[in-house]
């Protein structure tokens, strides 16, 4: 069988197609691995295409995807199988597990993306909460403990670095979670865990547990704890968390807390300044997700504070430079060079 694995957006390598290409490897099957929506000039005709989408604004790129490849079989948070149009105009491709789709994945298989070298996984599954805005709930389910470290490391010879993509690493069993951390730490592992700690229902044993291993960015360089504060309401819950986090010994300056922007129809400019500097107060970090990305303003705000233009560039400023779509990148060209 000659199958096509396409990887429709996020910049992490996708473990349901680490899996899928691991079951189709081990049938001896051939696997075309690409980032690449469109079909090529000479590129064969395939037995089986697969395509994952993660986010709801690639929706533009899964939609051509689907047009090239209208029976392929289409998986991820990021699909809406209404919007999902076939050539002919109705909806032909289909949403479903790995597991449906293939069969239960044995082995993963890393060499569709030769440049990552950390080992990629789940400790747990599920997640305690349930914010109105994430699919996590529904398409986990309850919280449960999933695979241990020893099962996630890929072995020997490889660096001691995990990218752990749990939701809610401390809402599985606490005697689970405990053996995590001390996998983590007797293994001397530094750890990514950027889907996010959940600082809200954070306790002190949990913030001790968390400032006792070598927590990092998604570069593994930086010591960087992500977490979230997409609600105003919020504030009181979110800042006694970092507290907590402080005492332990884990510094504001090594959080970074996405905040939701565009989603709550209450939501004012005042509201997000005041997130933006509490936090930036505090020296925590901030990374705005854009629920709704047809808002330019706040298109250029989350690219004014990720790229950390917001410590040079006074805002007005950049908004002004900024007020069309077509300027932004010139403008960050030279505000870079500027820097
Ligand atoms: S805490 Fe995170 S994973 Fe859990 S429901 Fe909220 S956004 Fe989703």
């Amino acid at each position: 069988m000659h199958v096509r694995i396409t990887h429709i957006d996020g910049k992490l390598p996708n473990l349901a197609l680490m899996a899928i290409s691991g079951i189709h490897r081990s049938r001896g099957d051939s696997v075309h691995f690409t980032r690449d929506v469109d079909r090529g000039l000479f590129e064969d005709d395939y037995d089986r295409v697969y395509g994952s989408c993660i986010f709801r604004f690639s929706q533009h790129r899964l939609q051509r995807f689907v047009r090239n490849f209208p029976n392929a079989i289409v998986g991820g948070t990021g699909v809406q199988p209404p919007n999902l149009i076939g050539m002919d105009g109705t909806s032909s491709a289909t949403s479903i597990t790995v597991e449906s789709a293939v069969g239960v994945p044995e082995t993963l298989d890393y060499s569709i993306y030769p440049g990552f070298s950390a080992s990629l996984g789940f400790t747990q599954r599920g997640c305690r909460l349930s914010c109105r805005f994430c699919v996590v709930p529904q398409k986990e389910g309850k919280n449960r403990s999933a695979k241990s470290i020893a099962e996630i490391w890929r072995g020997l010879g490889h660096p001691k670095k995990l990218h752990l993509l749990d939701n809610d690493f401390f809402g599985q069993p606490r005697d689970n979670w405990r053996e995590r951390i001390r996998e983590i730490r007797e293994g001397g592992f530094r750890v990514c865990l950027n889907q996010g700690i959940n600082v809200r229902l954070i306790n002190d044993e949990a913030a001790e547990a968390l400032s006792s291993i070598e927590y990092r960015d998604d570069q593994f360089r930086k010591r960087t704890l992500y977490t979230a504060w997409d609600n105003l309401h919020d504030e009181a819950i979110f800042f006694r968390g970092i507290d907590r986090l402080n005492r332990a010994g884990i510094p504001s300056g090594h959080v970074m807390a996405y905040m939701l922007i565009g989603f709550d129809p209450a939501e004012t400019w005042d509201r997000i300044w005041h997130r933006f500097h509490r936090m930036v107060e505090r020296e925590i970090r901030p990374y705005p997700m854009v629920y709704d990305r047809s808002r330019i303003d706040l298109l250029c705000f989350q690219r004014w504070v990720i790229r950390g233009l917001y410590r040079r560039v006074p805002w007005n400023e950049y908004r002004r430079a900024t007020k069309s779509a077509e300027s932004l990148a010139a403008w960050e060209r030279a505000a870079k060079t500027a820097a």
